[in-house]
């Protein structure tokens, strides 16, 4: 089933794989009909992430990037609507020589082309703005392509591509390899671990024609000896093949855990094939780190995709999550992250005071107008109260209407996105769609047309984002926006101390803003929380942090 840390196990065998030698690639496969990640409501499907070359996808996405250490492209991302589209518009130019097109085996051929296709790394040119991967110049092929189907074994909605999945395996009989993440339920009146779901799991894929050569077992604690055993006789695998994956306080700490159980040897093994180094010395570091820092940093984080019913979902912002992890990490400290709805500032204004008892606020992305006013509400606080702020996106957006309205005297500014309403366009657009945006929203071209992925930004000298980049002169950062910085009013917004920072040089647009006389207070138009990494803190969270310290 869904969120047990499928992605999150793949993540880590590629890890392990490329901490013995490899070259690693992952694929994520969602079944479901959207092209892409970017027309769903994060509510419902967790973080929108997006990669150098403006893919809007899955969030596993992140997870392999953060684990494995490496940008990946759009080509790592297969969804059904993908699939399809591509099988349809080859069939309308009529590419399958008049041939009837069918469900078997043509979509999972499409499935397995574009799995072959993603083991060729490919490489975002990031010294232009660039939104076409092409193929790495060495022509690399990864050793190792890991694929993730994600969804539940024995729902119609995947069997595609398991089907696909059977098909390699019979084209490639030595190269490929199953691996089942299941659960293992401990229900509290019994007090004892059940493997009946996992047996039941493997029988369905028996009968989608796929044996599973490894099991992981995810569950509270770790799997025993007579749970190994059981697992081993009824699902056909060696015990030393069923996986121990108990659940741990932070995901980081699983390829460890996985290299304890022999994970990595065995796939190897299986392959026949001997691992060419172990390296896994600066990921134990970090993990002693992340088990012993007591200190706590308390960020709070002034959102509103959180609530579901009775639930509390932290997965839509889960690449800021992991980016304030890594920067504390990187300082010694323990996070300590919070919860904070931008609602209550606009139903109890008062209670924005509570943003005091944070050393730090960061108002991330988000769309629409909800919680929109409670936001410029603790922003201002953050403000005023000398509290580091970090705005991400929209909460670069928002700040600048807080500084319009609070600071240059606008009272009327806001962004167009949340005043288009008749009778509300008297507003200053101190943030207003991008002009080539306009056309789009006309012809309601919703899906894959914000302004994505990497664009190159460059820094004003002596400024504090400037000094956190290692002095760099330009950088590249990815986006997902339609709104911008309404160039109108910079100088108005400059005459009084907001301090454009970054700057796209190709079309003149403001990336990010600073205040000065504020111990940290600073916004960017793109999403610096996609390029941290646990090893490597993204600058902007890392001083941020320090801020905050
Ligand atoms: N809604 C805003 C825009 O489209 C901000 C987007 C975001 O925060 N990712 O520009």
């Amino acid at each position: 089933m869904s969120g047990i840390g499928k992605g999150v196990a793949v993540a880590s065998i590629g890890r392990i794989l490329k901490s013995k030698g490899f070259q690693v690639t992952a694929v994520k496969i969602d079944p479901y009909i959207n092209v892409d990640a970017g027309t769903m409501n994060p509510i419902e499907h967790g973080e929108i992430f997006v990669t150098d070359d403006g893919d809007e996808c899955d969030q596993d996405i992140g997870n392999y990037e953060r684990f494995l250490d490496e940008s990946l492209s759009r080509t790592n991302y297969i969804t059904t609507g993908r699939v399809y589209q591509a099988v349809i518009n080859r069939e309308r130019n009529l590419e399958y020589g008049g041939r009837c097109v069918e469900v078997v085996p043509d979509i999972p051929n499409e499935v397995i082309s574009r799995i072959k296709k993603a083991a060729k790394k490919t490489k975002v040119d990031e010294s232009k703005d660039s939104s076409s991967p092409s193929p790495d110049k060495t022509g690399s092929v990864a050793d190792f392509i890991l694929i993730e189907i994600g969804g539940t074994v024995g729902e119609y909605q995947n069997l595609l591509f398991l089907e696909a999945a059977r098909m390699l395996k019979l084209a490639n009989p030595k190269d490929v390899l199953f691996i089942l993440v299941s659960y293992l339920p401990i229900p509290e009146m019994i007090g004892e671990m059940k493997t009946k779901p996992t047996q039941t799991a493997v029988r369905l894929l028996n009968e989608a024609g796929i044996q599973p050569d490894i099991i992981l077992g995810r569950s509270k604690v770790p799997l025993d000896e007579p749970r190994k055993r059981k697992i081993s006789i009824f699902c056909n695998v060696n015990t030393k093949d069923v996986i121990s994956a108990p659940d741990v306080e932070s995901i980081y700490e699983i390829p460890i855990n996985f290299e304890k159980e022999n994970l990595g040897n065995r796939i190897l093994k299986k392959f026949g094939l001997r691992q060419r180094r172990k390296n896994l010395k600066d990921w134990k570091k970090l993990v002693k780190v992340i088990k012993t820092a007591k200190k706590p940093v308390k960020i709070g984080i002034v959102g509103k995709y959180f609530k579901t019913g009775k639930f509390t979902l932290k997965d839509s912002y889960i690449s800021v999550i992991e980016a304030i992890k890594h920067a504390s990490w990187y300082h010694k400290r323990k996070p300590e992250i919070h919860w904070l709805s931008a609602e209550g500032y606009e139903k109890n204004p008062q209670s924005v005071k509570e943003l005091k008892k944070f050393d730090g606020i960061i108002v991330p992305g988000g769309f629409g107008s909800r919680g929109i006013e409670g936001k410029i509400k603790a922003i201002e606080f953050c403000r005023k109260q000398k509290i580091p702020y970090l705005g991400l996106c929209l909460g670069m957006q928002l700040a600048v209407v807080e500084f319009a309205r609070n600071v240059c005297g606008l009272k009327k500014a806001n962004s167009t996105e949340f005043a288009t309403r008749p009778g509300r366009i008297d507003i200053d657009k101190v943030i207003d769609v991008i002009p080539e945006q306009k056309a789009l929203l006309k012809e309601k071209r919703y899906g894959g047309t914000m302004r994505l992925g990497v664009y190159k930004c460059e820094l004003k000298t002596g400024t504090r984002s400037w000094k956190a980049y290692g002095m760099l002169n330009y950088v590249s950062e990815r986006h997902r926006h339609r709104y911008e910085l309404n160039n109108e009013f910079r100088s108005a917004l400059e005459a009084k101390g907001m301090v454009m920072a970054g700057i796209n040089p190709d079309r003149d647009l403001v990336e990010l803003i600073e205040l000065k006389n504020h111990p940290f207070f600073v916004g960017t138009q793109f999403h610096p929380e996609f390029k941290s990494r646990p090893l490597e803190p993204h600058p902007l969270f890392r001083e941020f942090i320090r801020a905050a310290i």
